[in-house]
Formats: structure tokens, sequence, C-alpha cells
């Protein structure tokens, strides 16, 4: 796929199922704000850059340093809950928020993929691999060619 693939959507509530027990919390960008092309992509792991900003004219709960572009991973897969017929993008930002930002408007700028989605048979296998794939992430970022934090797509916010 072209990269870097850019998204953007209103975060949405999620089915809940415990990421923040696993110490990796995941936004939810709305299956809409998918592009088709999307779809065409392979379920798995990627990694990119997310910005996290208040919806137009609404003032933030959250800290500036919020608002700033941060590293992402993102999982990209099949909704269950649309029979498999729609993908479903949840983006973990390598950002400690002060608070929540559900309903509060996501980019993410998508710049490659680390490996495919994978059935755990145990939690800590999950919790090994989602930690490689952050050092992953942050290890392809810092390579000369990746510098998008300054891109255009999103916001100087302060
Ligand atoms: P859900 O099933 O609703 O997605 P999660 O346990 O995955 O629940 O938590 C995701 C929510 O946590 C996000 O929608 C966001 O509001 C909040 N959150 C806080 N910190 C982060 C972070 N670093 N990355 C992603 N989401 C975060
Ligand atoms: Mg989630």
């Amino acid at each position: 796929p072209p990269y870097p693939i850019l998204l953007e959507g209103v975060v949405q509530h999620g089915f809940g199922r415990g990421s923040k027990d696993l110490g990796c919390p995941t936004a939810n960008l709305p299956d809409e704000s998918l592009p088709d092309m999307v779809a065409a992509v392979k379920p798995g792991v990627y990694y990119g850059y997310a910005q996290v900003l208040p919806l137009e004219g609404q003032k933030s709960r959250l800290r500036p340093e919020d608002h700033q572009v941060w590293p992402m991973v993102m999982s990209l897969g099949w909704n269950p809950f649309y029979k498999n017929e729609r993908m479903t993008a949840e983006i973990h930002i390598m950002h400690e928020f002060s608070d929540d930002f559900y309903g509060y408007n996501m980019r993410a700028l998508v710049l490659g993929y680390i490996r495919p989605e994978l059935d755990y048979t145990s939690r800590e296998a999950l919790i090994e691999d989602i930690e490689i794939d952050k050092k992953v992430a942050l290890a392809s970022l810092v390579r000369p060619g990746y510098k998008y934090t300054s891109d255009p797509f999103f916001s100087n916010h302060d």
C-alpha cells in the first residue's frame, strides 16, 4: 500500500476488551472513517504517528502536551460485529494521557507494517508481543525519512 496512509475520525467506545488492563488502551476510529483502500490492506499491526485534538470549537480537558504528535501502534483487523465485512482500527498512542479522550478527533499517519495479527493462547504472550511492537515502532520511526511529526496533516496545536 502507498504510505503514508492518513486516517481521521472521532474516537469511539470499543468493546472494552480490557486493553487498559493489559496496560495498552487502544482508541477506536469509527469504521466509516476508514477509507475503502484500507480494506485492501492486510490485517495486522502497523506503526506511525497520531494526534488527538478537541472537536472544532470545543475546549480540551487535556494538557497541551496531550495534543502533540506521538508515536503509535495500530491494530487493523476484521470487525466481528459486522460479520467480518468491515475493518476496525485500534490505536495505542505511546504517550501517558492525563485523561480519556472519547469524542475527541484523532488523526493517524500510518508509515509501515509490523506483523500479522495472531491468536494468543496466553495473556502473557500477547503483552510480550505488544511490548515488542512498541520497540519496533520507536526504532522504525527514528530512521531518516520517517520525520512526519511536522507533516501538514497534523495541526500545530498549543
Ligand atoms: P475501548 O474498548 O473503549 O477502546 P480501551 O480499554 O481500549 O477501551 O481504552 C481506550 C481509550 O483509552 C481511548 O478511547 C482513550 O480515550 C483512552 N486512552 C488513554 N490513553 C490512551 C493511549 N495512550 N492510547 C490510546 N487510548 C488511550
Ligand atoms: Mg480499545
